[in-house]
């Protein structure tokens, strides 16, 4: 008796959403076979700091469910700890420049304001994305230190080419490798990212709890934070009130008795204030940029209490290699300003169908305003996986067409909403108005 072929697939990147389509895929066997492989450019797990917040809607989790198996699941209130009630609202704030509460809708309505039509009853859990990706990361044979810098199609299948020099064959090429992705550039050359001229500069901090219970005071305890200035700079922030210093697993070196939380931290501002020729800022010098955003902060806001506590919390940033050590950080991701970009996978009418195929943020990268990014990536995992464990083994083709054509309409819809709100932020108040884009 003839055995029928195991289709190869190989997935580049080992982010929330490689790893789910992995997870996905391998734990499938009594449905259908896969040789799976999984390449990382990082040289390791513990390589590149993976952030502290992300948040997840309810249709994240259920497809994030349907690809992990149970032991993988079980883990899971590690990188999402339950909301502690009456002290966490999982729901957003949005305040003027003072940090008066503009609206800060109960979670029900917050689906109707934001038009997010597949959010349940709450938006969203802020959870640790560090710890989620460790999570998923257990027990999955990554092959670590490949960069894929790109593929060869020939009839039999692809081949992926390595900056090692080395190559791999397989039936299937999955791009899951992020914004920048290789695989999406030769794929779909004419898929642009859209520039926002909006510079946005992340950090992730442990904040002492005097500045937080500041930070609470004026703008309440909802987890995820917006501020907005009349000048087209915002702020975002996320959190959770769970002390650092209560997770048994945290690695925070604070020699301090204090408490300790984590927070995410952005800022965004008009890019032009990065263009003028006064401005003298290096990207590779996280001091310099922290001294740049502290000094458009105090332009732009008026003198408060909140613009205190914002400027108090950019202290709190590491600016130093050295300074790492004081940060419960594997390893330290450097602050730097950097354009918000998003990529919408319909803005082309040119996607063909075939072996390749893309996923996550490589597909649709879009800003962090709704939190929708991580959530689109776990559904895309689920319903590639789905297609192809339930498609014909002699044709993969229609399975990955079937995933691309929803995949396409669900999260241009996201990208689309998200550019759409933070373009309005981002515009001075008393500017022309945003149009639809
Ligand atoms: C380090 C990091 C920190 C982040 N922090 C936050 C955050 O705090 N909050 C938030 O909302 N979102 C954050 N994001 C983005 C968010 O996680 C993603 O939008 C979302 O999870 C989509 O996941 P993804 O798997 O599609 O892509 P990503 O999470 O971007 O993962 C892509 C993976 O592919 C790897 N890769 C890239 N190029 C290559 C290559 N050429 N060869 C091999 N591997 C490659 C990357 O190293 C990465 O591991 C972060 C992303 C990264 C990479």
């Amino acid at each position: 008796m003839q055995h029928a072929k195991i289709p190869k697939v190989i997935i580049i990147g080992a982010g929330p959403g490689g790893l789910s389509l992995y997870h996905a895929l391998i734990n499938n066997k009594e449905k259908k076979e896969f040789d799976v492989k999984i390449f990382e450019r990082d040289s390791g797990p513990e390589d590149r700091w993976q952030g502290y917040h992300i948040s997840l809607n309810a249709p994240g989790i259920v497809s994030l469910l349907n690809c992990i198996p149970s032991s993988i699941a079980l883990n899971l209130p590690k990188a999402i700890p339950n909301p502690i009630p009456d002290v966490e609202f999982h729901g957003i704030s949005i305040s003027d420049e003072n940090g008066s509460i503009l609206f800060r809708p109960p979670l029900k309505q917050l689906k109707e304001l934001f038009e997010i039509e597949k959010a349940t009853d709450n938006i969203a859990i802020i959870s640790y994305r560090d710890r989620l990706r460790d999570v998923l990361i257990e027990g999955v044979p990554v092959r670590w230190g490949k960069k894929c810098i790109g593929y060869e199609e020939t009839k039999e299948g692809i081949w992926v080419k390595f900056e090692d020099g080395s190559r791999e064959f397989c039936d299937i090429l999955v791009g899951a490798d992020g914004i920048n992705s290789p695989v999406r550039k030769q794929k779909l050359p004419e898929l642009q990212t859209f520039n926002y001229g909006v510079t946005t500069v992340n950090a992730n901090i442990p904040v002492p709890k005097r500045l937080m219970d500041r930070l609470i005071k004026v703008n309440g305890n909802s987890l995820i934070q917006e501020t907005l200035g009349l000048k087209g700079d915002w702020t975002f922030t996320l959190f959770r009130l769970i002390p650092i210093e209560q997770e048994s697993d945290d690695t925070n070196k604070n020699d301090s008795d204090e408490l300790h939380y984590r927070l995410t931290l952005a800022y965004m501002y008009p890019k032009r204030l990065d263009e003028s020729d006064n401005v003298k800022v290096d990207d590779n010098d996280p001091a310099s940029v922290i001294e740049h955003v502290k000094e458009i902060i105090r332009k732009l806001r008026p003198e408060s209490e909140m613009t205190d506590v914002l400027l108090g919390l950019w202290d709190l940033a590491p600016k130093t290699d050295s300074e790492k050590e004081n940060f419960p950080f594997k390893t330290y991701l450097p602050i730097q300003r950097r354009e918000m970009r998003d990529i919408d996978p319909l803005s082309i009418n040119t996607w063909t169908s075939n072996r390749v195929t893309l996923l996550g943020d490589a597909a649709h990268a879009m800003n962090p305003i709704f939190g929708l990014g991580t959530n689109n990536a776990f559904q895309d995992a689920d319903i590639l996986s789905q297609a192809l464990l339930n498609g014909s083994s002699e044709d993969l083709i229609p399975c990955i067409q079937k995933y691309e054509n929803e995949m396409r309409i669900r999260s241009s819809a996201d990208v689309l909403k998200s550019r759409k709100a933070a373009l309005r932020q981002s515009t001075p108040i008393g500017s022309t108005k945003v149009e639809d884009t």
